[in-house]
C-alpha cells in the first residue's frame, strides 16, 4: 500500500464499539483498572494513552518500524533518545545540523560526559578519521538544515553495521512520504512533527520510530520514565494532519521546483539551493533512494540590503521560524534558527549573511513568485 493511503488510514480502525471515523481524544490522565492486577492496556497517560498509540502505531506503520514513540517536541525526542548513551560515549554528528540539535549535544549533553563531533558525514574518510573507541552512534539529517544537503544512508549504515554503531536519521525535512530511513539502514528516525507531518504550523511535536523491538523497550523504558510525552490534544491534531501528508507534499515539491527555477534566473538571486535542480550536487542519488526533493529553499541575495528588504516586504509569503506547514514561510538562517552554531562553523557551512530559507507551502505558486518578485524589487 502507498504511503499516502497508509497515512490517511491512520486511527480509522481504533474505536470498534462506535465506528467514530477520528480517533477520539482520550483527554484522562488515568484509566480504572478492571480488577486486582488487571489492566485494559492502559493505566496511566503518561505510560500510554490510545489518542497517543494511535499516533504512535501510525508512525511506526508508515516508517516500516516496530515501534513508535510521541513526544512533546522534536527536542524532546532527540534529548530522549540521548539517554540511550551514557557517560565516555562519543556519536559522530552532521556538521549541516539543526542549530536546536547543536545546542542540545553542546551546552546540555556534553555537560553529562557524551561527546560529539561534527563532520561532512557526507564524506566517508571524514567520519571514518572521527571514530574512536568509544563512538556508539553516527547522527544525521536525511536532508540538511539549511543547505539540504542528502544523507548517503546507505553508505553510513554499511559503516555503522561494521562497527555496530546506531545509525540516528533526523527525516524532518522529507518525512516517510519521500524517504522510509529504517528502509536504508538507519536504526533510529525522529521527526519534528511540528513540521510536515502535523503540516499546518499549528502544533509542537516529537515523532521517533525504531527498526528493532530490543531498541523499543529501551527507547520506551525512557519515554516513560523521563515524561516528555506528548498528550491527547496534540497526538489528534498530528493524526489529522498526517492524513493529508501525500497531498500536501505533492503541492509543495511542484510549488517549490516552479519557484527553484525562477530564482536561479533573478538577476538579484546569486544562488539556489534546492535538490530537485539538476545542478544540484545530490540531485541523482536524491532521485534515486527518496520519492521527491521536499519543499524546502534555501538561497542567497546579492547583498545583505536585500535580506531584510525581502522578510518585511513579502506579503503571502511570513517572517517566521518553522516549516513544512500549509502556509509559506521565509526565514534568515545566521540570525534566527541557527545563532547557537559556532560562527566558524556557520561560515565553513555557507550558512552567511545573504542567505534566506523558504518553507514553500500550498498557495499557488505563481502567487509566491509575485510575492517574491515585489519583495526583491521592490
Ligand atoms: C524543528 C526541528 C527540530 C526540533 O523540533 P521541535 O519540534 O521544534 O522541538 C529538530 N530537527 C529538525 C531538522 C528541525 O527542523
Amino acid at each position: 500500500m502507498h504511503i499516502s493511503t497508509q497515512a490517511v488510514q491512520t486511527g480509522l480502525e481504533w474505536d470498534t464499539r462506535t465506528g467514530s471515523v477520528a480517533v477520539p481524544i482520550y483527554q484522562t490522565a488515568t484509566f480504572r483498572h478492571p480488577g486486582l492486577g488487571r489492566s485494559t492496556g492502559y493505566d496511566y497517560s503518561r505510560s500510554g494513552n490510545p489518542t497517543r498509540q494511535t499516533l504512535e502505531d501510525g508512525i511506526a506503520r508508515l516508517d516500516g518500524g516496530a515501534r513508535g514513540f510521541a513526544y512533546a517536541s522534536g527536542m524532546a525526542a532527540i534529548a530522549n533518545l540521548l539517554l540511550l548513551f551514557k557517560s565516555g560515549d562519543h556519536l559522530i554528528v552532521t556538521e549541516d545540523l539543526y542549530g536546536g540539535t547543536c545546542r542540545l549535544f553542546d551546552k546540555i549533553f556534553s555537560q553529562y560526559g557524551l561527546s560529539f563531533t561534527y563532520v561532512d558525514t557526507s564524506d566517508s574518510s571524514a567520519v571514518q578519521a572521527a571514530l574512536t573507541p568509544g563512538t556508539k552512534a553516527i547522527f544525521v539529517e536525511t536532508l540538511t538544515n539549511p543547505l539540504l544537503k542528502f544523507a548517503d544512508l546507505t553508505a553510513l549504515s554499511s559503516l555503522c553495521r561494521e562497527r555496530s554503531l546506531l545509525l540516528i536519521a533526523d527525516n524532518t525535512f522529507l518525512t516517510p512520504y519521500l524517504l522510509r530511513p529504517l528502509d536504508l539502514g538507519a536504526d533510529i528516525t525522529i521527526y519534528s512533527a511540528t513540521k510536515y507531518l502535523s503540516g499546518h504550523n499549528d502544533t509542537v511535536a516529537g515523532l521517533v520510530t525504531v527498526k528493532t523491538p530490543e531498541l523499543a523497550d529501551r527507547v520506551y523504558f525512557h519515554q516513560n520514565a523521563v515524561g516528555a510525552v506528548l498528550g491527547p490534544q496534540d497526538s489528534w491534531l498530528t493524526i489529522r494532519g498526517i492524513k493529508t501528508l501525500g497531498v500536501r507534499l505533492d503541492r509543495q515539491q511542484e510549488n517549490a521546483l516552479k519557484i527553484a527555477r525562477w530564482l536561479k534566473c533573478h538577476p538579484l538571486v546569486r544562488k539556489v539551493f534546492y535538490p530537485g535542480l539538476e545542478e544540484h550536487p545530490d540531485h541523482e542519488r536524491m532521485k534515486r533512494d527518496a520519492r521527491g526533493f521536499g519543499a524546502m529553499i534555501a538561497f542567497e541575495v546579492l547583498n545583505h540590503a536585500l535580506v531584510e528588504q525581502v522578510l518585511l516586504k513579502t506579503k503571502l509569503i511570513s517572517f517566521a521560524e518553522s516549516l513544512g506547514g500549509v502556509e509559506s514561510l521565509i526565514t534568515f538562517p545566521e540570525v534566527q534558527t541557527h545563532a547557537d552554531i559556532p560562527p566558524e562553523l556557520r561560515a565553513r557551512l555557507g550558512i552567511n549573511n545573504v542567505l534566506l530559507r523558504l518553507s514553500v507551502g500550498i498557495e499557488d505558486a505563481d502567487d509566491l513568485i509575485e510575492d517574491l518578485r515585489f519583495a526583491l524589487e521592490a
